[in-house]
C-alpha cells in the first residue's frame, strides 16, 4: 500500500484521508492541539463559540451523499435561525431558515463534524510542518525538528499561502497558487450571564465593521449560557488583524454594540481570534493541482470556491484524480 502524508486536518484534510484510506495507508499532520481547522469550537466554559464556520449548506449530489449519514448519526442539524439582514442597525430583510435552504451547523458544537470524521484516522496534532525533503521517498519536518519519512505522496489541504511557503520549488503549481488570495477576519466571542433582548439569532450586516453576528448558544443542542459571536467586514480585518488584541476587542464591542443598539460591555466574557486566511477571495473557482511527477498534490476550500461544501469538494475532487491517474 502506498504512503500518503496529509498536512492539515480540517475538513478538506480529514475528507481527503477518508475518501482513499481504503488505497493508501495514509498519516495527517495537524498543528493544532485538535482537528477542525476552520470549523473550530473555541470553548470557554460556560461558554461556547463556533468562532470560524458559523454553518453550512449542501448544493451538490456529492457533498449531500457525504452528509447524510452525519445527519442520521446525529453529528449534525438543521439550524432554523430567525434570520435578518441589517443595514448598519436597520432590518432590510427578514427570512425565517426553517422555510429555506436547509442551514447546518455540528452538534453540539461546530468541531463535532470533524472529530466524528477523524475518529479513525492516524493523526499527528500539535505537528506543525515546515519542510519537505526529497530522496527516493518524501519525508516531512516539523518545527520541533522531528522527522516522518517514507512517504510516495504529500497532499497539503491548508491556505494557499502556506502551500507556496511549504512546497518545495519543484512542485509544478506554485505560480498559479501564488496568484490565489484568502481575505483576513475577527471572531468577537461574547458571553454574557443573562439572555440579551436580540429578537433573531442570525444577522448579516452591511455598512458596518462588523458582518455577521449570531447567538450561537441559540443554534440547536447547545448550552443555554448566551454566547454571541460578531465577526468583523474583510476590510477592517485587513487594516487592523496586526494590531493589540486589546484594541480590537474594544472597537468591536462598540460597533457591535451600535449595530445592535444595545451596550454589550456587561459581558463577562470577552475575547477575540484573529484569522489570516479566513475566505477565498474568488468564490467562483475550481482548480486542481496534482503534480504526479512530483507526486505531491493541493486542496482547501480555496480550490473549490471556498467554504465547508468547497472543502469537501476539493478532496472528492483530488480523490477522483488519484483514482482515474495513479491507483
Ligand atoms: C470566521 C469564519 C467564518 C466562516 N463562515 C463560514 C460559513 O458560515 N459557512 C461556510 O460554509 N464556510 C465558512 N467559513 C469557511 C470555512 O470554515 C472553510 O471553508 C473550511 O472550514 C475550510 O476547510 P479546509 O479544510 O479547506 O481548511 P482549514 O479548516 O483551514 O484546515 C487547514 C488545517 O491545516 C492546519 N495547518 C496549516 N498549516 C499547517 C502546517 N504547516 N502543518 C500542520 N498543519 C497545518 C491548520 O491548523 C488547519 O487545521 C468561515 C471561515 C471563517 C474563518
Amino acid at each position: 500500500m502506498i504512503k500518503i502524508a496529509i498536512i492539515g486536518s480540517g475538513l478538506a484534510g480529514i475528507s481527503t484521508a477518508l475518501l482513499l484510506k481504503d488505497q493508501a495507508d495514509i498519516t495527517l499532520f495537524e498543528k493544532a492541539r485538535g482537528v477542525s481547522g476552520r470549523m473550530s469550537t473555541r470553548m470557554a466554559e460556560p461558554y461556547l463559540f463556533d468562532h470560524g464556520a458559523q454553518y453550512f449548506t449542501v448544493r451538490t449530489d456529492a457533498f449531500r451523499s457525504f452528509v447524510h449519514p452525519l445527519l442520521d448519526a446525529g453529528v449534525i442539524a438543521r439550524w432554523n435561525a430567525n434570520y435578518v439582514e441589517l443595514d448598519r442597525n436597520k432590518i432590510i430583510k427578514y427570512k425565517d431558515w426553517a422555510k429555506e435552504e436547509p442551514r447546518y451547523v455540528g452538534v453540539p458544537k461546530m468541531n463535532s463534524v470533524n472529530k466524528y470524521l477523524a475518529r479513525n484516522l492516524k493523526i499527528k496534532v500539535n505537528t506543525k510542518i515546515k519542510k519537505l525533503e526529497k530522496g527516493s521517498t518524501w519525508s516531512l519536518l516539523d518545527d520541533e525538528g522531528n522527522k516522518y519519512s517514507e512517504f510516495d505522496w504529500v497532499i497539503t489541504a491548508i491556505p494557499p499561502r502556506q502551500v507556496t511557503e511549504l512546497l518545495p520549488d519543484s512542485f509544478k503549481y506554485h505560480e498559479d497558487i501564488k496568484k490565489i488570495e484568502m481575505y483576513p477576519s475577527f471572531s468577537l466571542m461574547l458571553g454574557f450571564k443573562k439572555e440579551l433582548n436580540i429578537d433573531f439569532d442570525a444577522a448579516k450586516i452591511i455598512n458596518s465593521n462588523v458582518s455577521w453576528i449570531s447567538i450561537d448558544s441559540r443554534k440547536p443542542f447547545r448550552n443555554n449560557y448566551f454566547a454571541l459571536i460578531a465577526q468583523s467586514s474583510a476590510e477592517y480585518a485587513a487594516q487592523n488583524i496586526r494590531r493589540d488584541k486589546t484594541h480590537v476587542i474594544e472597537y468591536l464591542i462598540q460597533e457591535t454594540s451600535d449595530v445592535l443598539s444595545q451596550d454589550l460591555k456587561s459581558a463577562v466574557h470577552k475575547n477575540i481570534h484573529g484569522w489570516l486566511y479566513a475566505n477565498a477571495v474568488d468564490q467562483g473557482k475550481n482548480v486542481e493541482f496534482f503534480d504526479i511527477d512530483e507526486k505531491l498534490a493541493v486542496c482547501g476550500d480555496w480550490c473549490c470556491g471556498g467554504r465547508v461544501e468547497g472543502a469537501f469538494l476539493s478532496a472528492y475532487n483530488l480523490a477522483k484524480i488519484f483514482r482515474e491517474h495513479y491507483f
